[in-house]
Order: structure tokens, then C-alpha cells, then sequence
């Protein structure tokens, strides 16, 4: 990584994590990196935790799009963007001495919740009832009225997020190669009044998705982004479409996308 040098490492600010950290930052500073205590001087973040830490790490930094990521999983276990065990340093030496490291591209969900301001989305955007009973939307693809859903929430997620909540809802899992969006439901209740389509759907980068809520019963949904929710009262309509951002990880060899699958689930 001969042109990156600035590197941020994130992790919660408590005795057991800086411990770990320490020989990291000890090991960066042999190889000639630069370690910075503000994210925004730096061209690599390191995230110390699970794909929850990376989520967070991504969010808190801005989704930042001229800089690399990468996972350092503390856990016995890879996960989906931890490309890293904490002890495997080989590894990370090998990933910081190599002149032209490969970089993997993840696509970005850009969400508008009325005409406020947007938040991006690595994993999904969901929505969900904030009360025991049902609530309604209707599901617009661009201009078009599609569906009229009601029940407990949707999900819309990215091809990386896919393995997550969305697989939990037996939802397809996407390859990142695909820019593409998948819009999967919670307990749908179809009868004369409601229909849905009943499966998980994806959309291509050129449409946006558009859920319009209605008055009557719109009991303050939670409304989450990868893993926080919005404060958001009194919403009319949300707008999720492929955000022409993308999050750059380093990619490693051993560890495509469809190997993590196989390890994490077969
Ligand atoms: P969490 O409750 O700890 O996350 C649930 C699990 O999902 C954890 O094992 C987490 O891994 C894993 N995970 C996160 N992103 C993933 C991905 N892209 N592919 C495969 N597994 C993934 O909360 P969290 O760690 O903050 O993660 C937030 C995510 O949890 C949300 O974005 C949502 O996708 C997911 N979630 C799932 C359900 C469900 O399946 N019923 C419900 C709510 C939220 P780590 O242990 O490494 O963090
Ligand atoms: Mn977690």
C-alpha cells in the first residue's frame, strides 16, 4: 500500500480492546504507517471488532469512498467484513507490504426519509412497525405503483447485507459484483385489500424504491440503518436507490465473497 500511510484504528475506547490494539499500532509504526487519532486524516480505517464494529466504523466515518477498510475480528471466527483475526499478523504484514494490493468494491444504498437529509447503508435499510399491530405502505418502483404491503416491515438490503438480516427472512444472497438492492418483506398480510408479491424481489442501480406510508395508521416505525435507528417522527415516504458510492475493502486472496458464505453457513 504504497500510497495510503495514515492509518486509524477503531475500537471502543476501553482497557481489554486498547490492549489488543497495542501490538497493532506497535506493528504499523515498524512498517512506516503513520497511525492518526482523527479519521478524518486518515486514508486506511481499521475497525477492531465484528461486522457490527465495521458497520459502525464505516457509519461514524463517513462512508468515505477515497479511503480503505478493513476488519480486524476479534472473535474465533471471520465474518463477512473482517478479513482479519487479531492474531493473525502474517497476514496483515503480507496485506501492507504488497505494492498493488487488490480492492474489493461494495455498493451503498443512499436513503432519503421525506425531503430531509440522506444516510447511507452498507447492509440494509429496514423499516418496522414500532407497535404490536400492523402497519401499511405502498410500494412505488420509480413512478409506478407496485404493491401495497401491510404487516410488520420490509427490508431493503445490499448485496453484502444480504447475508444478514435479509437471509434471516430467507432472502436471497447476492453477489457484491451485482450493484443491486433487495427489497424483502416482514409477515406480509395478503388478502383483497393488500397484496404483495410474496418473495423477495431485487432492483437494478436504474430504479429507486419508493415507500409511501399512510396517515391513518403509521404508528412511528423504526426505521434502521445497518445497525442504528433513525429518530424519525411522522414519516410520509422513504427513498432508497444504489448510492453511486462504494466502500473499498482490501481483498484478499482465499477469501471471496462465496468463501465466506461456505465458511459462515455450510
Ligand atoms: P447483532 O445483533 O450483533 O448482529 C446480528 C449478527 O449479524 C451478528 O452475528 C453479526 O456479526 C452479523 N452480521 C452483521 N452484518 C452481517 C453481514 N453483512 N453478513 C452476515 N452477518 C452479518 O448486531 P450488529 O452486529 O450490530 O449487526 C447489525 C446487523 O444485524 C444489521 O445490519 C442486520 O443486518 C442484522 N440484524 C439481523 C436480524 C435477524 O437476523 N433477525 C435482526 C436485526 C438485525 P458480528 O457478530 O460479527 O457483529
Ligand atoms: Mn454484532
Amino acid at each position: 500500500m504504497p500510497n495510503r500511510r495514515n492509518v486509524y484504528f477503531f475500537h471502543p475506547k476501553n482497557k481489554e480492546t486498547k490492549a489488543l490494539v497495542s501490538p497493532l499500532i506497535e506493528l504499523a509504526k515498524q512498517y512506516d504507517f503513520h497511525v492518526v487519532d482523527n479519521f478524518d486524516s486518515a486514508n486506511i480505517i481499521v475497525s477492531i471488532g465484528g461486522d457490527g464494529a465495521f458497520l459502525q466504523a464505516v457509519r461514524q466515518s463517513g462512508f468515505r469512498d477515497d479511503c480503505l477498510y478493513a476488519g480486524v475480528t476479534t472473535s474465533d471466527q471471520l465474518s463477512f467484513y473482517c478479513d482479519f483475526h487479531i492474531d493473525e499478523t502474517d497476514k496483515m504484514i503480507e496485506a501492507i507490504t504488497t505494492e498493488n494490493i487488490e480492492v474489493r468494491r461494495f455498493p451503498v444504498l443512499q436513503t432519503q426519509i421525506d425531503q430531509g437529509t440522506s444516510f447511507y447503508c452498507l447492509n440494509e435499510c429496514s423499516i418496522r412497525s414500532g407497535v404490536i399491530k400492523t402497519f401499511s405502505l405502498d410500494v412505488f418502483i420509480n413512478e409506478n405503483h407496485f404493491e401495497a404491503f401491510r404487516g410488520d416491515g420490509m427490508i431493503i438490503s445490499t448485496p453484502t447485507g444480504s447475508t444478514a438480516y435479509n437471509k434471516s427472512v430467507s432472502g436471497a444472497v447476492v453477489d457484491p459484483l451485482i450493484p443491486c438492492m433487495q427489497v424483502s418483506e416482514l409477515a406480509s398480510l395478503n388478502n383483497n385489500n393488500y397484496r404483495t408479491l410474496g418473495s423477495s424481489f431485487i432492483l437494478s442501480a436504474e430504479h429507486t424504491l419508493t415507500l409511501k406510508l399512510s396517515n391513518d395508521n403509521n404508528h412511528n416505525p423504526i426505521i434502521g440503518i445497518d445497525n442504528e435507528a433513525l429518530n424519525a417522527r411522522q414519516v410520509d415516504q422513504i427513498q432508497i436507490r444504489l448510492s453511486d458510492r462504494q466502500i473499498k475493502t482490501v481483498k484478499l486472496k482465499d477469501n471471496s465473497f462465496w468463501q465466506r458464505v461456505k465458511r459462515t453457513f455450510l
